[in-house]
């Protein structure tokens, strides 16, 4: 991993933010955080999974999947005991496994809170994939349930991790921006069909859920703000028998309390570069592929200053490693995680009253 020195004192500078106990450390020196890896699809085999191996503070010790054959694959390659294998039938039998301190569910969202619930039950921790749930209700369910059980609970959201994302808020905190005044916002992609993803009972939603929800997760990261009011639109333009059951296009705009909007937009029908804009009383900034997995360009223009001009020289899979990694310090330092059960449930609400 390349490292400029400015990405460096970044990070160094979120460490502190999420400082280290002295008991954690010495924990975090002398074990790794055991994850079970719940659903063997894209995001867990692609990206969580590999990113683990480079990661300080945890790893790979258990392994749920309805494929024995992947399972048994995936587990040789993380060197998994075979009695650490489990299906959906036998996920239970997770709470007495001492390998396993918290659970990773990468599983279509509809199926995030029974799987978060039943592991909290079973006394492990939870780090959830995006979206937190499939409908609001769920997701406080979820928030409740881990609450109840003492267990932490953390949303994947990776771009948490992503330093030209920390970058822009720095700089946003700093007041070098001046006031924000206006954010605008896009992610999509064109679907295949077939996906889980377009099945309304398993997705919960269309793009919003899916990756709308980062547009809307980095306008309030951006702002530190809660939107007062929030309105949208969406549409079918592809009649191709996809979007039978979710919507193609969603687009909406928020106003916050200081007075800044935002204004946003989602699809499953085009393929496109994901980006975010703040337009700010001293200057414009630009973060390029700022939801892509690698990437990312942050660019400012400021008023009477240097213009700012920052390609990310991370590669993926960087935030998952220090996604992994922040939700094994909380664990050993009693903290709370930095996206949490709060966090990921405010989001769904918005989504609601999109959908709304
Ligand atoms: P995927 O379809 O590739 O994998 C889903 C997994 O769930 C598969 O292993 C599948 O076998 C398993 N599964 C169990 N029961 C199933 C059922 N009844 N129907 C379908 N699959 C079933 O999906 P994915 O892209 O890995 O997404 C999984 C979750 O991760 C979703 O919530 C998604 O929003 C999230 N995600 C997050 C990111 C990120 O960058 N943080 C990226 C992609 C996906």
């Amino acid at each position: 991993m390349n490292w400029t020195r400015r990405q460096f004192n970044g990070m160094a500078a979120l460490g502190a933010a999420t400082g280290l106990a002295a008991g954690a450390r010495a924990q975090l020196s002398t074990r790794k955080l055991g994850y079970c890896i719940v659903g063997l699809g894209r995001i867990s085999m692609q990206h969580f999974m590999p990113a683990t191996k480079m990661s300080q503070n945890a790893r790979v010790t258990a392994i749920v999947s309805g494929h024995r054959d992947k399972a048994e694959r995936m587990a040789a390659e993380y060197g998994v005991p075979a009695r650490n294998i489990y299906s959906y039938d036998n996920y239970n039998g997770i709470a007495g496994n001492p390998d396993i301190d918290a659970v990773y569910i990468a599983l279509p969202n509809s199926m995030h809170a029974e799987y978060t619930i039943r592991a909290a039950q079973a006394g492990k921790h939870v780090l959830c994939e995006k979206p937190m749930a499939s409908t609001a209700a769920d997701a406080q369910a979820m928030d409740d349930a881990c609450r109840k059980a003492n267990r932490k609970l953390m949303v994947g959201y990776r771009c948490h991790f992503e330093p030209a994302h920390l970058r822009a808020i720095q700089l946003i905190r700093d007041g070098k921006l001046g006031k924000i005044e206006a954010i605008d916002s896009a992610f999509g992609y064109n679907i295949a069909p077939g996906e889980w993803r377009l099945n309304k009972a398993m997705a919960g939603g269309g793009p919003l859920m899916d990756v709308g929800i980062y547009s809307l997760n980095a306008c309030r990261r951006l702002t530190g703000e809660e939107p007062v009011d929030i309105k949208g639109y969406s549409a079918v333009v592809d009649q191709d028998g996809r979007f039978r059951e979710v919507e193609e296009n969603v687009s909406w705009s928020m106003k916050f309390p200081s007075g800044a909007v935002a204004s946003c937009s989602t699809t499953y029908g085009a393929n496109m570069t994901s980006y975010f804009r703040v337009l700010a009383s001293k200057a414009e900034l630009y973060v390029e592929q700022a939801f892509a997995y690698e990437g990312q360009h942050l660019m400012a223009v400021m008023d009477g200053g240097p213009p700012i001009n920052e390609p990310s020289s991370f590669r993926d899979p960087g935030c998952f490693v220090r996604e992994a990694d922040h939700f094994a310090e909380c664990i050993f330092s009693n903290r709370e995680p930095g996206p949490n059960g709060t966090e990921g449930l405010r989001d769904m609400r918005l989504i609601a009253a999109i959908y709304k």
